[in-house]
C-alpha cells in the first residue's frame, strides 16, 4: 500500500471521511474484488478528503503497478450475462453525446477502459470510427471475438496517435485509476486540437462516474453502495470540473445520468447488499419470468461530464 498526495491540488492534508472496513490489504494479483460486477459493497480501505480542495480518495491504496496488474488479470463472466442492460444504457448515453459532439460521420472515437467492448460496438453501429483501450486480457478476447477494434493496455502503455480523436469516452473508469489527473492530460493529448480558423472546436472528452456529493450519497453516508475497495477516487461534479480545468479542458455540461439494469441482475445486486430483501425479490422476478426486463435506474449519484479540449 502507498500513501499519496491529493491528485487534484497536490496538498498532503486530509481528514478521514470513511474509516477502513477491510483488514490488511488485498494480495497482489487478487482481482476478484475488482471485477466490474463484484458485489463487495461496504468493503473499502480508508477514504479521506483533502482539506484544501475537497477531493475524496482512498488513502493509502495499492501501488499503481499492482492496480494495473489486477485489471490486466480481471475476468468477469457475470458482466456478459448483463450485456442487455449495458446495451440499453449505452444507446441512451449516445444521444446527449451526439447532441454535443455532432453526427458521427465516421469520425474517430476512443473508449478508454472499454472492457468487453459494448460501447465500442454500439458507437461503431452508429457510424463512429470507434476503437477501445482496455487492460484486461480476458475482456480484450471477448471484444475481439465480436470483431471489434480494441487495443490491450493503458493510456501509459498504448501507442495511440496524438491530436487524432474527435471524442474520447471514459464510462465508469476514472474512479478506478491510480492517477486520474495524468490520465486526463493524456486524453487531452490524444484529442484533436481546436482549429479556430476553420471554426472547428477541440475534441470532446466524456467522463461518467459516481458522485460522492450527490444527495443520495450524502443520505446513505457510510452505507452508500459505491464505497468499494476497487474505487480509488470519489469525485463530485465540482472536483471533476476543477480537475478537467487543470488538464486543458473547458466543461460544457455535467448532469446526473442513470443506467438501465435488467430486473434479474438488479435483484441479484440488491441481494448482495441486503439479502433479506434481495433473495426473495430475485425468486419472485424469476418466477414471474421478468429477469430479462430492463428498467431505468437514476438515483442521481452517477453523472456524466462533457468537456472540450481548449
Ligand atoms: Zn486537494
Amino acid at each position: 500500500m502507498e500513501y499519496v498526495r491529493c491528485n487534484l491540488c497536490g496538498a498532503d492534508s486530509t481528514v478521514v471521511r470513511y474509516p477502513c472496513t477491510v483488514e490488511g490489504r488485498s494480495a497482489k494479483g487478487e482481482w476478484g474484488a475488482y471485477a466490474c460486477t463484484h458485489s463487495g459493497y461496504g468493503r473499502h480501505h480508508t477514504i479521506v478528503q483533502c482539506r484544501e480542495c475537497g477531493l475524496v480518495y482512498t488513502n493509502p491504496r495499492l501501488d499503481p503497478h499492482d492496480i494495473v496488474d489486477i485489471y490486466e488479470a480481471v475476468q468477469d463472466p457475470l458482466y456478459l450475462e448483463e450485456r442487455g442492460g449495458r446495451v440499453l444504457t449505452f444507446e441512451h448515453h449516445l444521444k446527449p453525446l451526439e447532441r454535443i459532439a455532432g453526427p458521427p460521420d465516421g469520425r474517430p472515437l476512443l473508449d478508454v477502459g472499454c472492457y468487453t467492448g459494448v460501447f465500442v460496438e454500439i458507437a461503431a453501429g452508429h457510424g463512429w470510427d470507434a476503437q477501445g483501450l482496455e487492460p484486461s486480457r480476458w475482456a480484450i478476447e471477448q471484444a475481439r471475438a465480436r470483431g471489434l477494434c480494441v487495443v490491450q493496455g493503458t493510456l501509459d502503455t498504448a501507442d495511440l496517435p496524438e491530436a487524432h480523436f474527435d471524442v474520447v469516452t471514459m464510462w465508469d473508469v476514472i474512479e478506478h485509476l491510480a492517477d486520474p489527473r495524468s490520465a486526463l492530460e493524456q486524453v487531452c493529448r490524444l484529442l484533436r486540437s481546436p482549429e479556430p480558423a476553420e471554426g472547428r472546436p477541440g475534441g470532446l472528452v466524456v467522463v461518467h462516474t459516481i458522485d460522492i456529493e450527490s444527495p443520495f450519497a450524502r443520505l446513505m453516508g457510510a452505507r452508500w453502495p459505491w464505497l468499494m475497495e476497487m474505487h480509488v477516487y470519489y469525485f463530485s461534479r465540482r472536483t471533476l470540473r476543477a480537475m478537467l480545468g487543470k488538464c486543458g479542458f473547458e466543461v460544457i455540461s455535467d448532469r446526473p445520468q442513470g443506467r438501465y439494469l435488467r430486473l434479474g441482475y438488479l435483484a441479484n445486486r440488491v441481494g448482495a447488499l441486503m439479502p433479506v430483501i434481495g433473495r426473495p425479490a430475485e425468486g419472485l422476478v424469476t418466477e414471474l419470468g421478468l429477469r430479462g426486463v430492463a428498467v431505468p435506474i437514476n438515483l442521481g449519484d452517477l453523472f456524466t461530464a462533457y468537456a472540450r479540449k481548449v
